[in-house]
């Protein structure tokens, strides 16, 4: 069975969007998504190339150059690839190198100004858009972002459900709070919904019941981090799998159809 992110019919299966949290090298950017093209359960690659760091010294991607690195992933596996830009002069340098799908991240959809600057570089420009929820939990922000590409002409807009952050000791780095997905769900019906159980657990043993839970809940897809070595990796190492791990964690999830 066929599947696609957008215009989804009834027997479609669950999207799945999968790569590192960061490209580092070429090298681990190419072992990585050949892996996952192997595994024959993902439709489309990601990989963070500029990331939005906590604190200033941690690692902040490698920027453009990566870029290539994901249009040679693409060319070797026939899949498409997804990005998360923040500023315009992301979009252009991802527009410029090919990048099928970008993401909004959930800090910058905290940012309104951000946001519009993101919407405005877009004008014009058929490109699929995936919008990350806020961190915080605040759905007006998360339909703003909505509203302010959809008014720049962005046609193809989807959500994804990364968890909300909250302070103190948690059994999640991002808690779910399923009752605001699923309010988006009923608030904007025709927006494909995915989940990304990677940043909501922050670590890999619970990663199979969350993606079990948004499936459950009928979302249309998941977002996935996966490395070939994960331990090794530069940023988020406790939550990625490898690719394998990654076939066998979605082989032994039920799905309706
Ligand atoms: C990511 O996808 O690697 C990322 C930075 O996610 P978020 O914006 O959900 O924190
Ligand atoms: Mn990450």
């Amino acid at each position: 069975m066929k599947s696609a992110l957008f215009n989804r019919q009834p027997d479609d299966k669950p999207f799945l969007i999968s790569g590192p949290c960061s490209a580092e090298t070429e090298a681990q950017v190419l072992d990585t998504c050949q892996r996952l093209a192997a595994t024959g359960k993902v439709q489309a690659l990601r990989a963070g190339i500029w990331k939005p760091r906590t604190k200033p010294g941690m690692f902040e991607g490698v920027g453009t150059k990566g870029l290539p690195w994901l249009k040679r992933a693409s060319e070797l596996t026939g899949l498409p690839t997804a990005v998360e830009v923040a500023t315009a002069k992301h979009v252009e340098d991802c527009l410029a190198f090919g990048i099928d799908i970008l993401w909004v991240g959930a800090r910058t959809t905290g940012n309104p100004f951000s946001v519009q600057e993101i919407a405005t570089a877009l004008r014009g420009v058929e490109i699929p858009v995936l919008v990350k929820n806020p961190i915080h939990p605040e759905l007006e922000l998360w339909i703003g972002v909505v509203e302010r590409l959809q008014k720049a002409g962005v046609k193809q807009v989807g959500l994804i459900h990364r968890g909300f952050s909250s302070y103190g000791n948690t059994d999640f780095r991002n808690a779910p709070m399923w009752h605001l997905p699923i309010e988006m769900k009923r608030r904007l019906p025709e927006l494909p919904l995915l989940s990304d159980p990677s940043h909501i657990c922050g670590r890999r043993d619970t990663l199979a019941a969350v993606a079990q839970q948004a499936l459950n809940l009928d979302f249309d897809g998941l977002m996935i981090e996966s490395h070939q070595d994960p331990d090794a990796a530069w940023s988020d190492a406790k939550q990625q799998i490898t690719p394998e791990a990654l076939h066998d964690l979605i082989h032994a999830l039920v799905w309706r159809h």
